[in-house]
C-alpha cells in the first residue's frame, strides 16, 4: 500500500488504515481505536420535534482538530472521510431505510459566502452517496439570523433562525427527515430546524450529528 496521511495524527503512514479516501488521506487504525466514541451511536433522547438523536463521536482532541480543519482550512476532502467513518460506525443500526431525506443544517449566507461551502452539507452529500437512497435537500432551510456571541442572545436568536424555502415546502410534507449537523452543542440548532420542518408538515424528524460535546449528558432511549 502506498503512503497516506492520517489527518488525525498528521503522520505519514504506509499501512494500518482504518479508513482511506482517494488513497491519499485517511485515519490510521491507532487513531480510530483511540477516538472518543459515545454511547450515542444508538438513539438517545429526542425533543419536542425530534424523535431521537444520534452522535457517534465525542467532540474532543483529534476529532475537534479534523472538524476545524474541514471548516476553516478548506480541507473539503475530510468530509468524505468523516462521512464514511460515521456511516461505518452506525451501520449496525437499521435506521437508514426509514428516511426520505437527509437535510444538512444550513449556514447563514454571510458565513457561507466567507467559507465557500457548508461542511455539514459536504458530509451529508457524501452520506447520501454512500447510502444511495437519500436525496440531500440542499436548500431546504435558510438561516435567517446570524448567531450572536452572547449566550442570552444566542438562545433567543437560534429559536427563530431557520425558515424552509417556499420552493422546498412540498418536499417536507409527510416526509421522514434525518437532520444532519457536524457538532451537537446545546441542541438548540437542531431543535430550531426541526420545528420549522414540522411546521411545514414533516411527519418525523430525527437528528444525526457527527460529534457531541462531552459535557452533554442525555438519556439513552430504546429504539
Ligand atoms: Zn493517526
Amino acid at each position: 500500500m502506498s503512503k497516506y496521511i492520517c489527518v488525525f495524527c498528521d503522520e505519514r503512514k504506509k499501512s494500518d488504515t482504518a479508513h482511506l479516501i482517494n488513497g491519499k488521506i485517511g485515519i490510521c487504525r491507532h487513531c480510530f481505536e483511540n477516538l472518543d466514541k459515545t454511547a450515542y451511536a444508538s438513539p438517545y433522547q429526542g425533543t419536542e420535534h425530534i424523535a431521537f438523536t444520534m452522535s457517534p463521536f465525542e467532540y474532543t482532541k483529534s476529532m475537534r482538530k479534523v472538524i476545524l480543519d474541514l471548516k476553516f482550512s478548506n480541507c473539503k476532502a475530510y468530509a468524505k472521510l468523516l462521512a464514511d467513518m460515521m456511516k461505518n460506525y452506525l451501520d449496525s443500526y437499521d435506521i437508514w431505510d426509514t428516511f426520505d431525506y437527509i437535510v444538512p443544517v444550513p449556514l447563514h449566507k454571510k458565513r457561507l459566502k466567507e467559507r465557500g461551502y457548508n461542511q455539514s452539507e459536504l458530509i451529508a452529500k457524501r452520506s447520501c452517496g454512500v447510502f444511495k437512497k437519500y436525496l440531500c435537500v440542499q436548500i431546504c432551510l435558510s438561516a435567517q439570523k446570524q448567531l450572536k456571541s452572547k449566550v442570552h442572545l444566542y438562545e433567543r436568536n437560534v429559536l427563530q433562525m431557520f425558515r424552509v424555502h417556499s420552493n422546498a415546502q412540498k418536499k417536507c410534507d409527510g416526509k421522514k427527515i434525518l437532520l444532519f449537523d457536524d457538532i451537537y452543542t446545546t441542541g438548540n440548532t437542531a431543535q430550531s430546524c426541526a420545528r420549522e420542518l414540522a411546521n411545514n408538515g414533516a411527519e418525523q424528524i430525527c437528528a444525526l450529528t457527527l460529534a457531541i460535546h462531552v459535557q452533554i449528558k442525555l438519556p439513552i432511549i430504546a429504539y
